[in-house]
């Protein structure tokens, strides 16, 4: 198969676009919600009354709301008493957008295995430093069980674990952002694991939830560094996420 050459990175096409009626209505929903206090689940008005409140088109306002589904923002009820509700900030679509930006630059899997690895490494060391020992005790307690658990996919236990990791850093810039890789890992890796492989990603999160509830940085970064290595092994050996092949958009 001939590889395509990569869309090229430009770091001046964004800046000029000017914002377009629908970017500018979604960025005033994102405000309101942020105003009025709305959690998950919470209903926004109905269309009628948006479409008076932003003093834009249906069309507009339809753009508008399929920009802030498609990132998960608000979730689009469909049928009699349906309409918009406010999702979640989920680092699965943040990971699904940053996937699509790596096919189109023709990022390859050996590129993204080496950036995850080091955000996973920098994630576990500033983890075991979190200040707290009963935060780091309770999120890290559900990892530290004996053998792999029937019931919990190794799909989940892997995002699980790391998602845990990177809400202990106590930063939501590096939790949101360092997240992108192993989400894109999980999604396109853990999910075909058979039994070998299962059970070594539940030790080395074992492993791995013992030196951070300890509060041990160093052994931390170096569990983590083995467990990617172990993941990214396994995942080169596959076609579908060999090395040199171009990340796949989630
Ligand atoms: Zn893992």
């Amino acid at each position: 198969m001939a590889s395509r050459p990569p869309i090229a990175l430009d770091v001046h096409a964004g800046d000029v676009r000017p914002l377009k009626t629908a970017e500018v209505v979604a960025r005033r929903i994102v405000q309101a919600i942020l105003d009025d206090g709305l959690g998950s689940g919470a209903q926004l008005p109905a269309e009628a009354r948006m479409m008076e409140l932003y003093d834009v088109s249906r069309e507009s306002l339809r753009e508008a709301l399929r920009l802030l589904e498609v990132q998960g923002f608000i979730v689009i009820r469909r049928g009699p008493g349906g309409g918009p509700v406010v999702g979640s900030v989920d680092p699965a679509a943040f990971a699904r957008m940053a996937s699509m930006y790596f096919q189109m630059a023709g990022v390859t899997y050996d590129e993204l295995y080496a950036a995850w690895s080091s955000a996973e490494v920098l994630l576990a060391e500033l983890a075991a430093r979190h200040p707290d020992a009963a935060r780091r005790a309770e999120l890290m307690a559900p990892f530290q069980v004996e053998g792999p658990l029937d019931q919990t996919s190794p799909m989940v236990e892997h995002a699980d674990l790391h998602a845990a990791l990177a809400a202990l850093t106590g930063n939501r810039a590096l939790e949101i952002s360092m997240q992108l890789f192993s989400q894109i890992v999980t999604h396109h890796g853990v999910s075909e694991t058979d039994a070998e492989g299962r059970a070594m990603v539940f030790e080395d999160h074992a492993e791995l939830a013992g030196a951070v509830r300890g509060g041990h940085p160093q052994l931390a970064r170096k569990l983590m560094e083995g467990h990617c290595e172990r993941v990214v092994e396994r995942m080169r050996m596959r076609t579908d996420t060999a090395g040199d092949r171009i990340v796949a958009w989630l």
